[in-house]
C-alpha cells in the first residue's frame, strides 16, 4: 500500500501511472536522464547539443509575432544565446528579468539570430550554486503530478521498503547479475561516475537485471499456467483413422513434410488426457485449414464435436464451403451459425448443436453465445486466433467439460515473441508452402499512374484470371479523405464495361456477401472490389492480381495478409501496390519492407521492430502481457536465460519463484488468464 500521508489528488495520479504500492513506485523507472553536472560555454554549443550554460539575462520581452513569445538573450564570457518561450507563465517572465543570473538546460538549436534554446528548463542561480553531483533521473509523469513530488515518493518507498533479492544467490553468480536492490536503487540516483550511454541504452548491468526480473516473471507466470492446464484432464481422442484416411485419400494434393509434421503433434496431443492448447502457425497460404480439418476428423472419430470459430462472416463462410466439400462425402453435415442468421435458422442450427445432430459447428463468435450448448464438445478450433479477445476464447471453453484447443494465426509471430507471449501454449508451425506456388511480385506504384494499372488489371481479367481491387475500410470519418469502395466500385465499372466487376464491403449483408463471394469463386465475377473485409483466409487460385489502394496506410501485417490472396494457382501473380504522396516515414519503411520481403516471419520480425509487440499481438483486446522494460526483439539473450531460469527455479527453489512472482505479479491484472 501506499503511506496514507499522500494527498488523494496524487494517490489518483499516481494509480494514473499504474502505481498502487510502494513496489510499484521502486519499479517506476526513469524515462531519461538529465545532465546538470557540467557547464557549457556558450560559445562552444553547437545545434542538436543537449548542454546546461550559466549566464545573465541581459534582454527580455515579449513579441506578438508571429505569436505570443517570450524572447530572453543570455550571455557568459563566451557568447549570448537566445532563449524563447511559447508558453509561459508571468512568474516565468519574472524569473528570466534582465540582470538576472541563471542556469538554462535544453537543447542547442540553430535560430533565425544565432544559437538559442527553445524552452530550456532554466532555474535562478547565486553566485556559487554547486552543480548537481550526479545525473537527474526524469520519470514518466502525468498532468498534474511534478516530477519533484514523484521523485519524493520514490526515494521514501527506496529507502523504506526492504528489497531482498529473489535470486537464489548461487544463480546470482552464475548469471553474473548485480543485486535487485542495488540495481534499482542505482537508476533511480545513478552515480556521478556512471557510464552515460549504458544508461540511456538500458544496457547497463543494474538495467540488465530489471529486465531479466520481469522477463523471468512472465516465464514463470506461463510456466505455471502450462503446469495447471497439465493437471487437467480431458478427454483422449486417439487416432483410429477412419475419417482422416478418407480425407486424405480424397485430396487432389499431398501434405508438405511440414503440415504432416504438425499434424502429428496435435495428433498426439488430442491423445493425451489433458486440454490442448496449441497455436497453429504458418504463413498465410501455408495450408492450415487442411490440418485443422484433420484434427477434427480425429475428433469426430471419437464420437466428440468440434467448433471452429472464424472472426469475420466471409471467412467462416469460406470454411463451411471448403469443409462441407470434404467432409459430406465422409457423411459429415457441418451446421453454420453466425450472428445474422433469422432467429429461426439459429434456433435449429443451435438445436442440431445441441442434440448432438452435428459433429461440426462452423461460424463466427455467434457459436459461443449463451444460448448455443454443445452435447459432447471436445475440440475448439479457433481461426486466426489474435482477432479474437480473450473473452470470447474463455467463452467458448466453457461450452465443454475440458476441450482441447487449437488455434491458427496466420499473422507470424516471430520467434522471441512466441517465447514470450505465447509461452504457455505449445506451438506448431508450418515452415514451408505447399509446392507449385509462384511468388508474388510486388510493385509500388504511385496512384497518379493508376490508368497504366487498369490496363494490366483488364488483360489480367480477359486472359481468364481474376482480380481484387482492395480500398481502404469505409470509415465516417475520413469518407471526404478516402476513395470509397462504391465509388471506386462505380469508377471501375465504368473503366470495364467487358467485365463483371463485384463489390464486397463489411456493410453489405450477409447473403449479399455470400452472393457476391460465391460468384467470384465461381469466376463470375472477374474483378472484385473489396475492402479489406477480404484480409484473411478467402481463397480463390484463379486469382492473380491485386490492387491495392492507399498501402500507404495499412499496417504491415494486413498488406502480407491482402498479398497472400494471390499467388495460390499456377498463374504468375502481382500485387500493386497503389500510393499517395506524403509518405510518412513509418509508412515509406512499410511499403519498402514489404516490396523486399515475402516471408511473413521476417516481415512480422520487421514489424515487431517498427511498433514493438503491443501492437503486433493486438493486445489491446487480447490482454496479452505487456512488458515494460524487456524489449523482446532486443534482449533476446535475456530472454533465453529467463526461459532457462524459471525452468530451474520452479525445480530447485519453488519459493524463491513464488516470491518472485509476488513481487513483479501482485498486481497485474491485466495478465493473460485463459
Ligand atoms: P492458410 O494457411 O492461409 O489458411 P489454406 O489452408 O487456405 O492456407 O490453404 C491455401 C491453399 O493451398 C488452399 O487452396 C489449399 O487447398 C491448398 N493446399 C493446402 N495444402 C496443400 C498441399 N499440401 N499441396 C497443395 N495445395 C495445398
Ligand atoms: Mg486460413
Amino acid at each position: 500500500m501506499l503511506p496514507a500521508s499522500i494527498p488523494k489528488t496524487t494517490l489518483a495520479k499516481l494509480a494514473k501511472l499504474g502505481i498502487h504500492n510502494r513496489f510499484d513506485l521502486v519499479l517506476h523507472l526513469p524515462l531519461r536522464y538529465e545532465d546538470e553536472t557540467q557547464l557549457q560555454h556558450i560559445a562552444e554549443l553547437t545545434p542538436g547539443m543537449s548542454a546546461q550554460v550559466e549566464g545573465e539575462i541581459i534582454h527580455s520581452e515579449i513579441v506578438y509575432r508571429p505569436r505570443r513569445t517570450l524572447m530572453c538573450q543570455m550571455q557568459d564570457d563566451s557568447g549570448v544565446l537566445h532563449l524563447r518561450f511559447l508558453h509561459f507563465y508571468p512568474s516565468q517572465q519574472k524569473q528570466l528579468a534582465v540582470g538576472k543570473k541563471i542556469r538554462a538546460l535544453g537543447e542547442a538549436r540553430m535560430g533565425y539570430f544565432g544559437m538559442e534554446m527553445v524552452h530550456p528548463k532554466c532555474r535562478v542561480t547565486g553566485e556559487d550554486t554547486p552543480l548537481k553531483q550526479a545525473l537527474t533521473p526524469i520519470y514518466p509523469t502525468t498532468a498534474g503530478l511534478p516530477q519533484a513530488t514523484l521523485s519524493k515518493q520514490i526515494q521514501s518507498a527506496l529507502n523504506e521498503l526492504e528489497l531482498p533479492d529473489t535470486l537464489p544467490p548461487i544463480l546470482l553468480d552464475r548469471l553474473k547479475l548485480p543485486g535487485f536492490a542495488d540495481s534499482v536503487k542505482l537508476l533511480h540516483n545513478p552515480p556521478p561516475e556512471i557510464a552515460e550511454e549504458a544508461l540511456a541504452e538500458r544496457t547497463h548491468p543494474a538495467w540488465l537485471r530489471v529486465k531479466f526480473d520481469e522477463l523471468l516473471a512472465q516465464q514463470l507466470f506461463m510456466r505455471l499456467h502450462y503446469r495447471k492446464r497439465r493437471s487437467r484432464t480431458a478427454p483422449r481422442l486417439p487416432a483410429h483413422g477412419h475419417y482422416t484416411q478418407q480425407l486424405l485419400q480424397a485430396l487432389p494434393f499431398k501434405l508438405t513434410q511440414a503440415q504432416q509434421k504438425t499434424l502429428q503433434e496435435i495428433s498426439h496431443n488430442l491423445d493425451q488426457p489433458h486440454p490442448m492448447q496449441r497455436l497453429l502457425q504458418g504463413d498465410v497460404g501455408s495450408g492450415k485449414t487442411v490440418v485443422a480439418a484433420l484434427a477434427a476428423l480425429q475428433d469426430m472419430e471419437n464420437g466428440y464435436q468440434v467448433a471452429l470459430m472464424s472472426p469475420t462472416e466471409i471467412l467462416a463462410e469460406q470454411h463451411y464451403l471448403k469443409l462441407s466439400a470434404w467432409l459430406i462425402p465422409l457423411g459429415i453435415m457441418p451446421v453454420w451459425l453466425s450472428g445474422s442468421l433469422k432467429k429461426k435458422d439459429k434456433q435449429a442450427a443451435g438445436a442440431r448443436i445441441a442434440q448432438g445432430e452435428t459433429q461440426l459447428a462452423i461460424g463466427t463468435h455467434a457459436l459461443f453465445q449463451e444460448q448455443v450448448e454443445f452435447q459432447k464438445l471436445g475440440l475448439i478450433i479457433v481461426d486466426e486466433q489474435h482477432k479474437f479477445g480473450v473473452q470470447q476464447r474463455l467463452a467458448l471453453r466453457s461450452k465443454g467439460d475440458e476441450p482441447h484447443q487449437l488455434m491458427m494465426s496466420a499473422t507470424p509471430i516471430p520467434r522471441t515473441l512466441a517465447m514470450s507471449y505465447y509461452a504457455d501454449l505449445d506451438v506448431s508451425v508450418i515452415d514451408e508452402l505447399p509446392p507449385g506456388r509462384t511468388p508474388v511480385i510486388t510493385k509500388l506504384i504511385h496512384d497518379a499512374r493508376r490508368e497504366e494499372v487498369f490496363v494490366r488489371v483488364r488483360d489480367t481479367c480477359l486472359a481468364g484470371q481474376q482480380a481484387y481491387w482492395v480500398c481502404p475500410l469505409i470509415d465516417e470519418s475520413e469518407t471526404l479523405e478516402l476513395q470509397t469502395v462504391i465509388e471506386t466500385h462505380q469508377a471501375l465499372r465504368a473503366a470495364f464495361p467487358e467485365l463483371n466487376v463485384g463489390l464486397v464491403h463489411g456493410k453489405l449483408d450477409s447473403a449479399e456477401k455470400a452472393r457476391v463471394m460465391a460468384a467470384f469463386q465461381a469466376g463470375e465475377i472477374q474483378l472484385l472490389v473489396a475492402t479489406t473485409v477480404i484480409e484473411v483466409g478467402v481463397d480463390v487460385p484463379n486469382a492473380s492480381m491485386m490492387v491495392i489502394e492507399h498501402a500507404e496506410r495499412m499496417g504491415l501485417a494486413q498488406l502480407h495478409q491482402l498479398r497472400g490472396r494471390v499467388g495460390r494457382g499456377v498463374a504468375h501473380s502481382a500485387c500493386v501496390l497503389l500510393f499517395q504522396q506524403p509518405l510518412s516515414e513509418l509508412a515509406r519503411a512499410r511499403l519498402k519492407i514489404i516490396y523486399e520481403n515475402t516471408d511473413g516471419f521476417e516481415i512480422a520480425q520487421h514489424d515487431l521492430r517498427l511498433r514493438g509487440p503491443g501492437e503486433l499481438l493486438g493486445t489491446h483486446q487480447s490482454g496479452v502481457p505487456m512488458l515494460r522494460f524487456a524489449d523482446v526483439s532486443e534482449d533476446v539473450a535475456l530472454l533465453n536465460g529467463a526461459r532457462a531460469v524459471a525452468d530451474e527455479m520452479l525445480r530447485d527453489f519453488p519459493e524463491a519463484a513464488q516470491a518472485h512472482l509476488q513481487r513483479w505479479m501482485a498486481n497485474r491484472h491485466d495478465y493473460l488468464h485463459v
